[in-house]
C-alpha cells in the first residue's frame, strides 16, 4: 500500500464524531486527513501527532493584598525539525495543556507555510488577566518567564504576545529572561515594544495578512473587491487590521463585532471610526450605527467574505449549515471545527485557513527576530513590503498545491507544510 494510502485508511478511521472538538482533536484530524494527500512516511506522520515536550509549571504571585495565588502555566513545544519553537503565550481562563498543544502544532505548520526556519510552541497561563492589576501582571509574567528559563531562548523557544498578553508583556518577559541570564537578550520573545528591538508593524501584520490573502482569494474567485461585501468577527488586533485594510483596498465592511455583539450597515461601515478593542476596549457596541447584530447572526449574514477573527471554535457542527458566506478567511486560531469544515465543503464554502491567512504575524515575528539578531531596525515600510512579498510567496505555493490535488484550501495548506516538515525529518534521519 502507498504511504498516502495507508495515511488515509488511519484519517478515515479517526473519522467518527465526537461530542464537541477541542483543538487538540481538530488539530489531530486535520492532520491526518491531510496525510492521506502526501506520501509521506506514516512514522513521520505518527511522530508529528505528539508534542515533542510539554512543560507544567506551577506560577506563584504574591498579590497586592499581600496574599498568595498559584497559577498553573504551559508551554508546548510540538515540533523543531525546521528551526526553534514558536509561538504565543495566552493569558486566558480556558488555557489548557491540550489547547496549547493543538496551537503548537498550528504554528508548526503555519512555520512551514510561510517556510520560515521556526517550528511550533504555544504556551500560557491559567488566569483572567482581568483579574489583575498591572504590578499582579508584571510579578506573574516574571516569575513565569523564571519558571520557563530553561525551555526558552533565541535559538530554543521563542515566546510572542497572544490573548491576554501584549508588547508590554513580552518587555517583562525578555527583562526577567535577561536579568538571570546576564546579558541582554532581546531575541528571546518577539512582539516587544520597537524601543526593546521590536519590530514596527508586527501589531498589524497578522490582520495585514488576513487582509492580503483576502485580497488574493477575491481575485482568485475572479470577482471584483469594490463590490465585494465583508462581515468581520472580532475588532481586536486581527479583525480591525484586517477590516481597515480591507476598507482601503475597496471592499465594504457591513458588519463588525466585538466580545459584546456587533454592528451593521449593509452600505458600509467607517471602520477606522469604530473603536479597536486596543483603542477602546468593548467599544464596538457604543459606535452609532443603522443596526446591532448578535455575534451568532454575523457568522450567518449573507456576505462575500466572512472573517471569523475573534476566537476559536466558532463554526461548529451547529452553526456551519447556516453560514451564507461564500469565502471564509479565519483570521483566529482554529475558529472552524474539523466537522465544520466538512460541512462547509460540501456546501461549497471556500474556507482560507488560519495558518496561511493569519501567518502575517509569526513573518513579521521572524523580520524581529532577524533584526534583533543583526541589532538592526527596518523601516515600517520595508517590513510591510517584506511581508507582502513573503505572503504572495507562500499564496502561490499554496495555490499550486491547490491546483495540483484539487482539494480544498485548508488541505493545499497543510500539503505544502507537510511536505516541507517531512523533507526536513528525513534528510536529519531519526536518532539515535
Ligand atoms: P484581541 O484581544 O486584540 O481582540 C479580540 C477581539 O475579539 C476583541 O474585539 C474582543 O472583544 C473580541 N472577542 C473576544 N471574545 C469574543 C467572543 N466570544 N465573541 C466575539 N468576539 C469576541 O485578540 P487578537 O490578537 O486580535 O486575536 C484574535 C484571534 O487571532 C485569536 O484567535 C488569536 O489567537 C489569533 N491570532 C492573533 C495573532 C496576534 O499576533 N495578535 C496572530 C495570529 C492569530
Amino acid at each position: 500500500m502507498a504511504q498516502s494510502e495507508e495515511n488515509a485508511v488511519a484519517a478515515e478511521e479517526s473519522n467518527a464524531e465526537p461530542e464537541s472538538e477541542t483543538a487538540l482533536e481538530t488539530a489531530r484530524r486535520q492532520l491526518e486527513r491531510a496525510a492521506g494527500l502526501v506520501d509521506v512516511n506514516p512514522g513521520i506522520i505518527e511522530r508529528l501527532k505528539h508534542p515533542t515536550k510539554v512543560q507544567r509549571v506551577a506560577v506563584p504571585l504574591k498579590r497586592d493584598d499581600g496574599t498568595v495565588t498559584v497559577y498553573t502555566g504551559y508551554r508546548s513545544q510540538h515540533d523543531d525539525v525546521r528551526g526553534p519553537y514558536k509561538g504565543g503565550l495566552r493569558y486566558h481562563p480556558n488555557v489548557t495543556e491540550d489547547e496549547c498543544v493543538g496551537l503548537s502544532m498550528w504554528m508548526t505548520w503555519k512555520c512551514a507555510v510561510m517556510d520560515l526556519p521556526f517550528g511550533g510552541g504555544k504556551g500560557g497561563i491559567v488566569v483572567d488577566p482581568k483579574d489583575l492589576s498591572l504590578g499582579e501582571k508584571e510579578r506573574l509574567t516574571r516569575r513565569f518567564a523564571e519558571e520557563v528559563r530553561d525551555f526558552v531562548g533565541p535559538e530554543k523557544d521563542i515566546p510572542a504576545p497572544d490573548m491576554g498578553t501584549d508588547a508590554q508583556t513580552m518587555a517583562w518577559f525578555m527583562d526577567a529572561y535577561s536579568m538571570q541570564e546576564g546579558e541582554t537578550q532581546p531575541g528571546v520573545v518577539t512582539g516587544k515594544p520597537p524601543v526593546l528591538g521590536g519590530s514596527y508593524g508586527r501589531a498589524a501584520a497578522p490582520g495585514r495578512s488576513v487582509a492580503i490573502i483576502a485580497r488574493e482569494v477575491i481575485d482568485h474567485y475572479e470577482m471584483d473587491i469594490e463590490e465585494t461585501t465583508v462581515a468581520v468577527q472580532g475588532f481586536g488586533s486581527v479583525g480591525a487590521n484586517a477590516a481597515r485594510i480591507l476598507d482601503d483596498y475597496g471592499a465594504t465592511i457591513v458588519a463588525v463585532s466585538d466580545v459584546n455583539g456587533g454592528i451593521y450597515d449593509p452600505d458600509g461601515l467607517d471602520t477606522h471610526a469604530v473603536p479597536t478593542h486596543e483603542e477602546q476596549p468593548e467599544g464596538v457596541m457604543k459606535y452609532d450605527s443603522p443596526a446591532e447584530i448578535s455575534n451568532e447572526d454575523l457568522l450567518e449574514l449573507d456576505v462575500d467574505v466572512l472573517i471569523p477573527a475573534a476566537i476559536g471554535d466558532v463554526i461548529t457542527a451547529e452553526n456551519a449549515e447556516d453560514v451564507r458566506a461564500d469565502i471564509v478567511i479565519e483570521g483566529a486560531n482554529g475558529p472552524t471545527t474539523f466537522a465544520a469544515a466538512e460541512i462547509l465543503e460540501s456546501n461549497d464554502v471556500a474556507v482560507v485557513p488560519d495558518i496561511l491567512a493569519n501567518a502575517g504575524g509569526v513573518t513579521v515575528s521572524y523580520f524581529e527576530w532577524l533584526q534583533n539578531i543583526n541589532r538592526r531596525s527596518w523601516s515600517l515600510k520595508r517590513v510591510n513590503d517584506e511581508l507582502e512579498t513573503a505572503m504572495l510567496r507562500a499564496w502561490d505555493d499554496v495555490s499550486d498545491a491547490k491546483a495540483e490535488f484539487d482539494v480544498t484550501w485548508r488541505d493545499a495548506a497543510y500539503v505544502v507544510a507537510l511536505s516541507r516538515i517531512a523533507e526536513a525529518k528525513e534528510s536529519r534521519g531519526l536518532w539515535p
